[in-house]
């Protein structure tokens, strides 16, 4: 983040020396308010480049990436659109406008876009990954298996397109294949947590993978003050000493995090210890929607006809658990977040259905990696200083 920062400091002072010949210098502030998740700043400095600048593809780009970021994929679809007729030959715009398409339950259309994609750029990992869930949602499942199986191809390290291609195998019934998927993709990517979560949903071994993760989600922010709020939480932390001033431990998930400090102790519950010296405790927080959750829920109640849903039947996984599944991957990257009930039909959104287990979908996420339990004073305090409603999910493998 510290790049960023520094980044948008300069270009700060590029726009206010140059200001109002300055579109460009709008843009390339945009473009760094992007990266460091300040949605809202940055949709303000792109549509300013694009109103006073030349309205060229990549600005537009940046933009419907802005706009998606924010749920506001509509929005995307338009700037996309713009952008592939002032120059239809750009594959990777056909590939962003067809997983918007994706997003919005457009798939055919999204099915013409990604053929495209990949036609002008053969070695499109992204197309060919993006198509293969068009068409899982279309029911084609080999040419989806296909298309994920041509993505890995293309980079054989690509462990996401590994674990979703495990899952459809999954949901065919192909329990050998989708097995040595998941073991594959937990093996590239061992301190990712949804591999660890899903490893341990399949019932099996996460030997050497042990995932210890504490979540504060908060359940109100929006996604264009998250960055904002992520920022007066960190500071926070650190003045109080519960975080190090400087991030530089490596947590489980290969991000660079906080090291506790100090005082960090002011976070756990009076029965507990303090972190054990040499631990790899540490703390980030995740700006935009992320889903938290763990694997104890066996089933989940429609909050409109009370229908009880099993999501797993003492085998694995059950076809509802994979639609929801499904569901909150498409709410992460900007999806609506409606769930279908199976038996009255009606989509309630994700935070609304019932389960055992909490799990909690928010756009601002504060994870401590092998940290003692938190307690009850520490998590008021948290949501006090926010402003907002916090969830705690504990994820302990
Ligand atoms: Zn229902």
């Amino acid at each position: 983040m510290g790049s960023y920062e520094e980044a948008i400091a300069d270009l700060t002072r590029v726009v206010e020396l140059r200001r109002p010949q300055s579109a460009w210098n709008f843009g390339d502030r945009g473009g760094a308010y992007l990266s460091a998740g300040q949605y809202g700043e940055a949709l303000a400095d792109l549509t300013h480049a694009i109103e006073h600048g030349p309205r060229d593809t990549w600005s537009l780009a940046q933009r419907a990436d802005a706009y998606q970021s924010l749920g506001r994929c509509e929005e995307a679809l338009a700037d996309l659109t713009e952008a592939i007729e002032i120059d239809p030959t750009e594959g990777w715009l056909r590939t962003q406008r067809g997983n918007i398409y994706r997003l919005l339950g457009r798939y055919l259309e999204g099915l013409d876009d990604l053929a495209r994609a990949v036609r002008i750029d053969p070695l499109d990992k992204f197309g060919f990954a993006t198509r293969a869930q068009v068409n899982e949602s279309l029911g084609r499942p080999e040419e989806a298996v296909a298309d994920y199986s041509r993505a890995i191809e293309i980079d054989q390290s690509y462990d996401w397109a590994v674990a979703a291609r495990g899952r459809l195998y999954r949901k065919l019934g192909r329990l050998d294949a989708a097995r040595t998927d998941f073991i594959q993709a937990a093996l590239m990517d061992p301190g990712d947590p949804r591999r660890v979560i899903e490893l341990s949903i399949m019932g099996l071994p996460h030997a050497g993978m042990p995932l210890n993760l504490q979540s504060l989600v908060d359940v109100e922010v929006t996604a264009a003050a998250a960055a904002g709020k992520s920022s007066v939480l960190l500071d926070w932390l650190r003045a109080k000493g519960i975080l190090a001033a400087e991030r530089d431990s490596r947590l489980p998930n290969g991000h660079a995090g906080y090291p506790p400090g100090p005082f960090h102790q002011a976070t756990v519950a009076p029965s507990e210890t303090a972190v054990s010296a040499g631990s790899a405790a540490g703390a980030e927080t995740v700006i935009g929607r992320c889903a938290s959750y763990g694997p104890g829920n066996d089933q989940m109640n429609c909050p409109s006809c009370a229908a009880v849903i099993p999501l797993h039947d003492g085998h694995g996984p059950t076809p509802a658990w994979d639609l929801l599944n499904d569901v909150m991957l498409r709410w992460e990257e900007g999806g609506p977040d409606s769930l279908p009930c199976p038996r009255c039909g009606d989509g309630a959104g994700l935070a609304r259905w019932r389960v055992q287990t909490p799990w909690a979908f928010g756009n601002l996420t504060l994870n401590f990696w092998d940290w003692p339990p938190l307690g009850e004073e520490f998590v008021r305090r948290v949501s006090d200083l926010l402003g907002h409603r916090v969830v705690v999910i504990t994820t302990n493998i």
